[in-house]
């Protein structure tokens, strides 16, 4: 039986690119790989990169299949939308999907179910209870544009409304399974001081483009393949699971 909640942990401590881990809020999956249940839906957060930092590419995503028979999927660089090149990929009528990436400091997540060891302790949050997992990181925030764009409208309404979207915490909520997942993004209204220990996590990134930029697997690209694969999951490019990348 797959101990998905204890692997928490373990993916929070994994470095991807750059140093960082890729923020992911999972749902429980049965051993196909389908998600059954929701479970980690909110994290709190304060952005360590600025809207003008925003880094968006077009990426095909293909489901892979690791070693240990684990699914997963990975995210190929579309030499037509970015570069206007020939691709394969869209020759094939695989369509392509807009990503946007961010660096963001994570304080905690908020699952419905309790870890393993119990660790985690309860909160009410909005009239719901959840169990809180500190994680208190610097990760990557990577997200499609959601249909019609509407995911990308809520950063873009935020820091046009507040001139930076550095200036306070927010809120990155996770909500529903499979193609009915969506995801929200909603800022405290009083804006507050960064803590000194975010100023000197964000001292230590490298740059979001040169991150992201190697992260995406290109066509030919031999290097970033499964050679780095090296527990079977995929988890070394940052997309360690099949949730929500290929259903989200
Ligand atoms: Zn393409």
């Amino acid at each position: 039986m797959a101990d998905w909640k204890s692997s928490y942990k373990e993916d929070r401590e994994k470095v991807s690119y750059g140093g960082v881990g890729t923020l992911k809020l999972k749902p429980v999956v049965n051993s196909a790989g389908q998600p059954i249940a929701e479970d980690a839906k909110v994290a709190r957060m304060r952005f360590l990169s600025d809207s003008t930092g925003v880094k968006s590419y077009w990426v095909h995503t293909k489901p892979q299949l690791s070693r240990l028979g684990k699914r997963f999927t990975k995210d190929f660089y579309c030499k037509n939308l970015n570069e206007g090149l020939q691709c394969g990929d869209c020759e094939a009528d695989d369509f392509p999907k807009r990503k946007l990436y961010f660096y963001v400091y994570v304080r905690d997540i908020l699952h419905v179910r309790q870890d393993n060891d119990k660790k985690w302790l309860p909160v009410e949050y909005y009239g719901d209870n959840y169990f809180v997992e500190p994680v208190n990181m610097s990760m990557l925030l990577i997200t499609g544009v959601g249909r019609g764009g509407q995911t990308e409208d809520k950063f873009l309404m935020w820091d046009k409304r507040f001139g930076t979207l550095c200036d306070r915490n927010y809120d990155w909520a996770r909500d529903g399974l499979a193609l009915n997942t969506h995801y929200d993004l909603t800022p405290e209204m009083e804006s507050s001081e960064e803590d000194a220990a975010i100023t000197e996590a964000r001292k230590t990134l490298q740059p979001l483009e040169d991150v992201v930029g190697k992260m995406i697997s290109k066509p030919n690209d031999k290097k970033e393949t499964d050679t780095d694969d090296v527990d079977g999951e995929g988890v070394m490019n940052g997309y360690g699971s099949i949730e929500e990348e290929l259903f989200g």
